[in-house]
């Protein structure tokens, strides 16, 4: 089994799909879903949604998995290699693309050598990694299963059972440009303006479940000049929604305030990016994904986590979504690893989903 899923994932890899790029990695993804007994379409976004049938059981629920098909940079011409440890990691400088690619290896694999398993439906979505804006556009009227699995979870020890409310906050500032040696009164500064605001907001760890932060900061164009444009970044997260929304609100109060005791103008745009998720632990897909995690060895916990992955927007759609582990390391950087050893034991816990589900 390995060597064959093991093939297959570095077939994968090899076949770019940076965020927004995906399409050729998709037209793969459809003919090894069909390989494998299953239906697979892209819906009008792109993402691709397919449905394989019960085997060895009747009358079962139906189970979604889920996983996405895009990487983050740099993932152009990634090179996988096995080492001779057992582990694959990418021969140059790129990411090894194992998030979230090694997951749908995974469920590739399972589905091929699994004796029984409950109807099963596969959604792989694009652009999650910039903003979870595939599953956001998903045909969900495709989807009957209202519980499931998604595999994009890097250790298989934890079980991601929620995530925060996220707002991102995009702020222009707008002064007036102005020489600034022969007539800076004539001027009013942005940067300064936007640094009067952002020095007056509370930022970092604001209670133990509420953060906010600016991260971007760019604005005018010469040293001489009085600069009439600044823009900056800032987002709050909180496992409370209300929490979330509320400092939204005041970072947006106070950024107006100060930016306009200055004489300047400014246009805020909050964009709600996600809603707080938080499944409870004894949730069937929590429990399924613990007993089947207890067959291959391996005791998990429930996790709160405070970044987000689709499941938080599965959940939010009603549809119970644990999020399970793909035995990737040090995703997002150019030391991504994964060991073969690790993605059996995804696969042979999938198998155990599955015959647990068909129950
Ligand atoms: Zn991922």
């Amino acid at each position: 089994m390995s060597e064959r899923m093991v093939r297959q994932f570095m077939e994968m890899v090899r076949i770019d799909s940076e965020s927004g790029n995906e399409a050729r990695f998709m037209e793969y993804l459809l003919g090894a879903v069909t390989e494998v007994g299953g239906k697979a379409a892209l819906d009008d976004y792109g993402n691709l949604i397919a449905s394989f049938p019960a085997k060895g059981c009747e009358g079962v629920e139906p189970i979604l998995l889920s996983c996405h098909g895009d990487t983050v940079k740099p993932g152009v011409g990634i090179e996988p290699a096995l080492g001779a440890d057992g582990v694959i990691r990418s021969a140059g400088d790129t990411i090894l693309a194992a998030d979230d690619k090694a997951g749908i290896a995974e469920v590739l694999e399972a589905l091929r050598v699994a004796p029984v398993r409950p109807p099963i439906e596969l959604a792989v979505s694009r652009q999650e990694e910039v903003g979870l804006l595939g599953v956001k556009a998903l045909d969900f009227s495709r989807l009957t299963a209202r519980r499931g699995f998604l595999m994009d979870n890097d250790t298989l020890d934890t079980i991601v059972i929620g995530g925060p409310s996220y707002f991102a906050i995009d702020v222009t500032v707008t002064g007036r440009s102005a020489h600034a040696g022969m007539e800076p009164e004539k001027g009013i500064n942005a940067i300064r303006a936007a640094a009067k605001a952002i020095a007056a907001l509370r930022l970092g760890r604001l209670d133990d479940e509420t953060t906010a932060n600016v991260g971007v900061i760019d604005g005018g164009i010469i040293r001489n000049g009085v600069p009439d444009s600044c823009t900056f970044l800032a987002e709050c997260r909180s496992a409370d929604h209300g929490k979330a929304a509320a400092l939204a609100e005041e970072m947006t109060k106070v950024i107006r305030r100060e930016v306009e005791s200055t004489g300047a103008k400014v246009v805020i745009e909050v964009d709600e990016k996600c809603r707080a998720v938080r499944i409870p632990e004894d949730a069937w897909a929590v429990e399924i994904a613990k007993r089947a995690l207890a067959t291959v060895g391996i005791d998990a916990k429930a996790v709160f986590i405070t970044g987000f992955t689709d499941a938080s927007i599965y959940n939010n759609r009603g549809i119970e979504m644990a999020v399970v582990g793909i035995g990737a390391q040090n995703e997002h950087s150019t030391d991504e690893c994964v060991a073969v050893a690790d993605m059996e034991k995804a696969v042979r816990m999938l198998v155990a989903v599955f015959r647990m589900a068909a129950d």
